[in-house]
């Protein structure tokens, strides 16, 4: 098979990953005899580097073949479709030409089981290391591994990454047992802690003076939402401890989306992708705003509301909280406010140990004043309390209803 071929095939079948956000977007070119240029090669998308640089990445799977049969998963066991397979040294040459021209700054490597979870590893890892110590690539590396490989393996791919990531794909061995009988959410679990482990070790050297060491800072997952019954509140529950107990960057949720031949346990359509938006925001909290998840979704009802942002749901169900004082609050409650982010609630506490804070002030910053003004008081103003009471108060949240056109 021709390199052009199986490029065509392993960057579209690397396209599932969450982790590069831009990869589903249309690409258009002028292959086909009209138009001028061609913007994106194959299998390059964009990502973001730690430092939030936004990068563009050659994408690709060493292959599309594997052992594992994941439902979910259109490159599994007895999906029907065309495999091709990089050699390492392809993988390589590939790379460093595209890293030559300028086309790219830095490869996604993900890759299904082929053999053995050693046995690809082993190849994962060949490519990285002929990458850095052979050519002597400075560009950015972000490596899949699997949980079933060896610890040496794992150990030896965060040397050479800048990125580590292990899909945990579910949120429970529940629903892996149902849908990817062959993963262990034990054992992924395990390799996550071994590479907390690793990357803490580094960091150590590195503070230690040790600063040209070269390891992976970091690494991140996937899940894959709407696959299967489990609810909001199961993959932010999962989402606190990766975040706590690993030190995970980031939890990635993806969608599910409907794949040919689909096996008949996999629900008939996607989820909305509203809530996959849902989760991002409400994971945000979780990180950034002192939010539990018990807060954002309740026993009762474990899923995250659609019509509007977990955060305004939580205000709207605490109303008695409201409205707070902008001038004496303490930070974390006004965290708590609807339509202030962490950048405003920092900027606000900067101004008013100037000024008392009137309404001005907030509009000099930019903040969403009509979403505000129900929660908070200023010098100058104080919402009417008919404003978070009465009847009907949460449709005056929601987006206006729009007359559907017929046509
Ligand atoms: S192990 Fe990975 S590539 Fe293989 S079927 Fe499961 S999700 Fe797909």
């Amino acid at each position: 098979m021709e390199l052009q071929d199986k490029l065509a095939i392993l960057a579209d079948a690397a396209k599932y990953d969450a982790s590069c956000a831009s990869s589903g977007a249309q690409r258009r070119d002028s292959r086909g005899g009209r138009g001028v240029g061609s913007a994106g090669g194959e299998g390059i998308c964009h990502s973001y580097a730690p430092d939030g640089r936004c990068i563009s990445l050659l994408k690709i799977l060493l292959t599309n073949r594997c052992l594992y049969d994941c439902h979910y998963c259109i490159n599994r066991r007895s999906s029907n479709v065309r495999r091709a397979s990089f050699t390492p040294e392809e993988v390589v040459r590939l790379t460093l030409d595209f890293y030559k021209r300028n086309y790219i700054e830095g490869l996604f490597l993900s890759s299904g089981i082929v053999r053995s979870a050693d046995h690809t590893m082993g190849q994962i890892v060949e490519i990285a290391r002929t990458l850095r110590e052979e050519h002597d690539f400075r560009g950015y590396l972000h490596l899949k591994t699997i949980p079933e490989a060896s610890p040496d393996l794992t150990a030896l791919a965060t040397k050479y990454a800048d990125r580590i990531s292990l899909n945990l794909e579910l949120p429970s061995q529940r629903s892996l047992d149902r849908l990817a009988p062959e993963k262990n959410l034990h054992r992924t679990t395990e390799a996550m802690g071994r590479i907390r482990t690793l990357v803490d070790e580094a960091k150590a050297q590195r503070r230690d003076g040790d600063r040209k060491l070269r390891h992976a800072t970091g690494q991140s997952t996937q899940v894959i939402v709407g696959a299967d019954a489990s609810s909001d509140a199961d993959f932010l529950q999962r989402s606190v401890e990766l975040y706590t107990r690993y030190r995970l960057r980031r939890v990635y949720y993806s969608a599910f989306s409907p794949i040919p031949d689909a096996s008949s346990v996999l629900p008939p359509s996607a989820p909305p992708l509203l809530r996959e938006h849902r989760l991002y925001q409400a994971d945000w909290l979780l990180r950034h705003y002192g939010f539990q998840v018990d807060e954002i979704v309740e026993a009762a009802r474990p899923d995250l509301d659609l019509r509007m942002d977990p955060k305004l749901s939580w205000a709207l169900r605490h109303r008695h909280e409201f409205p707070v004082p902008l001038q004496t609050a303490p930070r974390e409650q006004l965290l708590r406010i609807p339509g202030l982010g962490v950048r405003t609630v920092d900027r606000l506490l900067t101004i008013r140990r100037h000024h008392r804070l009137r309404l001005d002030d907030l509009a000099r910053l930019r903040v969403p004043l009509e979403k505000v003004r129900p929660f908070v008081i200023t010098e100058d103003y104080r919402p009417p309390s008919s404003l978070l009471d009465g009847e009907r108060w949460v449709e005056r949240f929601l987006p206006k209803p729009q007359q559907l056109e017929l046509f």
